[in-house]
């Protein structure tokens, strides 16, 4: 306890957190990319393995999400500049170089980032299990897998997942479609209308009045219970990390296409929001793998949720939570209503992520309101969290120092801001998101 007691004092930014501050924490503890890369456990040779696997179920993906077939089956989102907003932003503080959005948030299947992970997960296991009881082999063409003999299989086996929504949206539909029971045990904090999407695709929700810690904790002991039944561990889950790592390999062919250059001239800031640090962890050593030293990873928070921030500023991970220095975990921004990080994560890329900030739900709903009336983009509130990104890296002289990042070089740096969803937000819902983000102008 005393042990816990010193970290945290000797962890100034944690009083900012502790007043509800919008603050900024860079890790000192960063290394070279091919030195970090070592810790985190993992390696190029996975993420290509979860890249060939998710090639492998592209027809099935094409089949049974026809808006998928444009692109063949794979999951993947488009980027484009933010030039209005851009402009807009710098009315009030100015960003150095241009400002992108990663439409994750127009993923199909789930309409956010969860498209990626847990949809990869659930498909890892149907392969698994068909492999095993012979119902395909690697070079199958895997839509077999939708016919009736083979989503009776898969009715004999059930996915438990615990979420705030997302997750659970991702791991539902996809788990259903396959033929899977599976059962999302939801937070408090859930949506409505991703509860009832859920149900109409014949996914069992089981609802809970407490946070996202106790949900997962629910799920993970109905699973326990039952050995018929996998449970997809959003706080320990090496599968879902390397399903958002696949991003990052993709990433390189999509910014030539768009006639980015990233090297050491031309640095990429990328700016995740968090929730346990799953998806922005495993995207962020996706990047990395990818671009190696030339790419500046951000984790982005809510004030009331800074879990990850906490738990790396500290060293204590998830031996630590934001109820522990008095915070409620109480947010709009329900992807990112976490209170107690992934330990995996945060240990897993403890010399790879450049730093973490925070900021309140009004800036969230502020910067949804804005990006709506500059680019006609709709996106929920958690989806903004990385928005405030550039500015604060654009405005901050020790970071850029730290890098010997010089003007010439954050004039040519590209910002990209992973817009993690909203695509699937219903038009009343959105309609509030809005009115909030204008009130508060
Ligand atoms: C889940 C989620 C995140 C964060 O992902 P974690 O793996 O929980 O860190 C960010 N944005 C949205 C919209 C999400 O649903």
């Amino acid at each position: 306890m005393t042990d816990f007691q010193n970290k945290l004092r000797a962890t100034p930014v944690v009083d900012e957190l502790k007043a509800l501050r919008e603050a900024i924490w860079f890790n000192d503890g960063v290394k070279p990319a091919r030195e970090g890369l070592l810790r985190v456990g993992l390696t190029q040779a996975d993420v290509e393995d979860a890249q060939a696997r998710l090639r492998r179920f592209a027809p099935l993906i094409a089949a049974a999400f026809p808006e998928t077939a444009a692109t063949g089956g794979i999951i993947e989102s488009d980027m484009t500049p933010a030039l209005n907003m851009q402009a807009k932003l710098a009315e009030r503080a100015p960003i150095a170089g241009r400002l992108w959005l990663k439409k994750d948030s127009h993923l199909p299947i789930s309409g956010s980032i969860k498209a990626r992970g847990g949809i990869y997960e659930v498909l890892a296991h149907a392969e698994k299990l068909a492999l095993a009881a012979g119902l395909i082999t690697l070079t199958d063409d895997y839509s077999i897998l939708l016919s009736p003999a083979c989503r009776q299989f898969f009715s004999q086996h059930k996915i438990a997942v615990g979420s705030t929504g997302n997750l659970g949206l991702s791991i539902g539909i996809m788990s259903a479609k396959l033929g899977f029971h599976v059962t999302v045990h939801m937070s408090a904090d859930a949506r409505q209308w991703k509860k009832d999407r859920l149900r109409a695709h014949g996914v069992e929700v089981m609802e809970y009045e407490q946070d996202y810690g106790v949900a997962v904790e629910q799920g993970r002991q109905a699973a326990a219970s039952d050995p018929a039944c996998f449970f997809i561990d959003d706080e320990n889950s090496r599968t879902l990390f390397l399903g958002y790592a696949v991003a990052g390999l993709r990433l390189p062919a999509q910014l030539r296409e768009k006639g980015i250059v990233v090297d050491a001239d031309h640095p990429l800031f990328v700016y995740l929001p968090c929730g346990v640090g799953g998806g922005p962890g495993g995207v962020a050593f996706g990047m990395k793998l990818a671009f190696g030293d030339h790419v500046h990873c951000f984790f982005a928070e809510p004030t009331h949720s800074p879990c990850m921030l906490l738990g790396m500023s500290t060293g204590l991970h998830d031996a630590i939570s934001v109820q522990d220095i008095g915070l409620d975990n109480k947010t709009a921004a329900d992807g990112l209503a976490v209170g107690r990080a992934s330990g995996f994560v945060g240990r897993a890329m403890e010399q790879l992520i450049d730093g973490c900030y925070t900021l309140s739900d009004e800036s969230m709903y502020d910067l949804l309101a804005l990006l709506y009336q500059t680019e006609n983009l709709q996106l929920e509130p958690s989806a903004l969290a990385g928005m405030s990104g550039p500015q604060r890296i654009t405005a901050s002289q020790e970071y850029q120092a730290r890098y010997q990042l010089t003007a010439t070089m954050m004039e040519n740096a590209t910002h990209l801001v992973w817009a993690t969803g909203g695509g699937m937000v219903p038009a009343s819902e959105m309609q509030g998101y809005l009115a909030r983000g204008r009130s508060n102008a």
